[in-house]
Formats: C-alpha cells, structure tokens, sequence
C-alpha cells in the first residue's frame, strides 16, 4: 500500500464528523480536470512507518474519522488488509473510490461504515471524462449496485467539469440516483486543465456540495 500524504484534519471528508485524510498514491484513470494528479499520477510517498505512527499517535485525541482517499485506493491489492488495521486501531472508516474494481469494492464494502463512489458521466461519456480509453461504466456500476444492497452507507457523486461535463451527464444522474444520497460538484481549473463556463441548466434537483 502506497500512502502519498495525510491530511491531519479535515471538516468535509467524512460526513458529520472531523476527519483525517488518507491519500493514497497512483490510479488507473486520467481525469483530465483531476485536483489530485500529484497523488493519482506521481511517485510521492510516505513510509509505512509514519504512517502508523500519525495514526496511532495523538491523532486519535483528535478524529475518530479516517477517510481513505486517493488516487484510487481500490487499485491495491492490500487494501482490505490496510482497512483491516485502521478499524483495529479504532477510527471510523469512508473509501473514497472511482468505483472501477467492483471486486475489491465487493471485498471491502462491510469492512467501511461509509462508501463515496464517483459517477464520472452518463456512461457513453466515460472515457471523455476519465481520460482513458476503455469505457469503466459497467463496472462502476457493479459497485454501484453492491453499494445498494449492502448495509454500509454511501453516496454517490459526480463531479461537473465545465468545457467537458454537459447536461446529458446531469441529467443522466440525476435520474439513475433519484431518491438516493447524491451530490454535484464542480471542477476548478487546475495547472494541467482549465474549466471554462458554469452549469448549463439548473441541477436537476441534485444537491450541490
Ligand atoms: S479517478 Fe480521481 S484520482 Fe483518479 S484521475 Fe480521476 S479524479 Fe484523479
């Protein structure tokens, strides 16, 4: 398990509660607006080590809340071994993840109290919007669906990228998570890509975050 950074404190990753940051390194897609593309693409890291002795050291008097983010954490094979150790340790637990190793999510899923899962596009848009060629929307939503019938809590969330998000992808979540914990975000530029323009209608009733 590659971990590239903590984040010590955080008020908007775990839902109700303060939180760490987990951020773990590499991922298998290459959003081209990704906030992240130091972690998700570069070779930073942090020792095992340090690793334990930030979470088993004073920052239990602070969080109870560990959110494992990335990156994408699902791409390590020793991921639920590593869940495994946080949850021994005491923390509650969140997986943030892209959702395109339903086997490892199926793994994990009752090991976390909480599960993020990104819905990127409508699914004829994914490779547009992931940066890679092979289309992930079938197995997006196999997770999806493991996610629906467990017991852990989840949400679901897309982020809108103005200049490459359009309304199809809105309108597209909008109807496949009626009625579920849903969320819209909106991309900033970052140093490698520049947004350009806002929503292009109202959100649908979606909540924004
Ligand atoms: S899935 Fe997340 S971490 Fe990976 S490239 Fe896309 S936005 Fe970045």
């Amino acid at each position: 398990m590659r971990i590239a950074d903590i984040l010590t404190f955080s008020l908007i990753d775990y839902p109700g509660y303060p939180s760490a940051v987990i951020f773990t390194a590499g991922c298998n897609l290459r959003c081209p607006w990704c906030h992240n593309w130091e972690i998700a693409y570069g070779n930073k890291g942090i020792s095992d080590i340090r690793v334990e002795n930030i979470l088993e050291g004073r920052l239990k008097e602070r969080v109870k809340a560990i959110c494992v983010s990335g990156g994408e954490p699902t791409i390590n094979e020793d991921l639920p071994e590593f869940l495994d150790y946080i949850k021994k340790i005491g923390y509650m637990l969140k997986l943030d993840t892209n959702g395109t190793n339903p086997e490892m999510v199926k793994t994990v899923i009752e090991k976390v109290d909480y599960i993020a899962i990104d819905v990127k596009s409508s699914p004829e848009r994914y490779p547009l919007l992931t940066g890679v060629e092979r289309n992930y929307w079938p197995e997006v939503s196999e997770s999806i669906k493991m996610a629906r019938k467990s017991k852990t809590s989840y949400e679901l969330r897309m982020t809108y990228v103005p200049g490459l998000s359009d309304v199809r992808d809105i309108r597209f979540f909008a109807e496949f998570t009626k009625g579920e914990n849903a969320f819209l975000t909106i991309a900033r530029s970052t140093s490698k890509f520049k947004v350009s323009g806002d929503l292009p209608e109202k959100n649908l009733g979606i909540k924004i975050r």
